[in-house]
């Protein structure tokens, strides 16, 4: 930035400076004169329109000649301030959803969730899943990074347009109104008195109610009940066991007490913890391991524990697996390191809480973080 160009008062036209008395102060007045010249150089280049950092100051004054009125005009030193304090251009601004009518197109990155990218979005995770039921088919847990996603308008369900479909049966099949689908100003109705809707064309349907399609790894009976591998996974165990005995008081599974991706919602119940490849994994209470190892349905490395009063706990896309089938685990012994395996779009801990067969959100049962 250029130097501090030192004023008092404001500055005046041109006038010839009288005679130096004597060398130092002949000295002093051509520093005044010079100073001035730079003010005079400074406000002529705002008043040409000059580039550089005065652009953004407002609008110049012109400075009259020969015998012009006396003009207020700021002293350079403000100028410099104005000039230090340039602001800068934002183009992360977020998007809320009720500021655009059309769908936006979201490229998936590493570490995303569909529930990340809602709360980005402004809208519920269960609205991005329904818009992309082609590539999702219902599941969150399919997230891939450099998967490309419709974000939606609004809260409902983004539909492209089938052949055959009607205005009446789309509303009813998504529990919304035939008028809500007209009366959105981005769908593309040319003819509101008889509106169609040619077939492969995307329609917003606000409020619409969409469907759950999650692949849910079934509730394991306990005690004596082996389970098929070939239905579950290479981990799934067989035998007789113990029951377990769980103390009802469930710790966090992972030293890291924070959620990472999905939260729980009706499309993912369970919390995707924050974890990572050679962090530990804990059992949540004392149980019985009635699943170690792979896992079929994209849960990748698993552990399943029942806790013999009511409660389940099951532990997906771990690194690898500890726990052995049967084993007694204790409440807060390691059962496995967290990991990426399945369909995973990042390392995280996805953790559910079952109760009695019934997904429990797990903020429920969890301690405080
Ligand atoms: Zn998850």
């Amino acid at each position: 930035m250029g130097e501090q160009v030192p004023v008092s008062g404001q500055p005046q036209p041109e006038r010839p400076a009288p005679a130096p008395p004597d060398g130092r102060a002949g000295r002093i007045l051509w520093a005044v004169a010079a100073g001035l010249a730079a003010t005079a150089l400074l406000l002529a280049q705002r008043a040409s329109g000059g580039r550089g950092s005065f652009q953004n100051l407002p609008t110049p004054i012109p400075v009259s000649g020969d015998g012009g009125a006396q003009i207020d005009v700021p002293a350079p030193a403000e100028v410099h301030g104005y000039a230090a304090i340039q602001r800068q251009a934002a183009p992360n601004t977020t998007r809320t959803g009720t500021d655009r009518y059309q769908a936006v197109a979201y490229t998936v990155e590493y570490g995303d969730s569909l529930f990340s990218i809602a709360q980005t979005f402004r809208i519920q995770p269960e609205s991005l899943l329904w818009a992309n039921e082609e590539v999702l088919g219902g599941r969150p847990d399919l997230l891939e990074p450099g998967m490309h996603l419709n974000v939606p308008p609004t809260d409902g369900v983004y539909y492209r347009w089938r052949e055959g479909d009607t205005l009446e049966a789309v509303a009813e099949k998504f529990s919304a109104e035939a008028a809500a689908i007209i009366d959105w100003p981005g769908n593309p109705i040319a003819d509101l008195t008889n509106p169609s809707i040619p077939p492969g064309v995307w329609v917003m349907i606000p409020g619409g109610i969409g469907e759950f399609q999650q692949w849910v790894f079934p509730d394991i009976a306990s005690a004596g009940q082996g389970v098929s591998n070939e239905l579950l996974g290479a981990g799934a165990c067989s035998g007789d066991f113990p029951a377990g005995n769980g103390s009802g008081i469930f710790v966090w599974p992972s030293p890291i007490h924070s959620v990472v991706g999905n939260d729980y919602w009706d499309g993912h119940r369970a919390l995707d913890i924050a974890s990572g490849e050679g962090i530990g994994v804990y059992a949540a209470d004392n149980g019985v391991v009635l699943f170690s190892g792979w896992a079929t349905g994209g849960y990748g490395y698993m552990v399943y524990i029942d806790h013999g009063n009511g409660y389940s706990t099951l532990y997906a896309h771990l690194s690898q697996v500890s726990a052995q089938c049967g084993q007694l685990a204790a409440k807060g012994q390691v059962i496995g390191t967290g990991g990426s395996t399945g369909n995973s779009s990042g390392p995280h801990l996805h953790f559910e809480v079952r109760f009695q067969g019934g997904f429990l959100n797990p903020w429920q049962v969890l301690p405080p973080p």
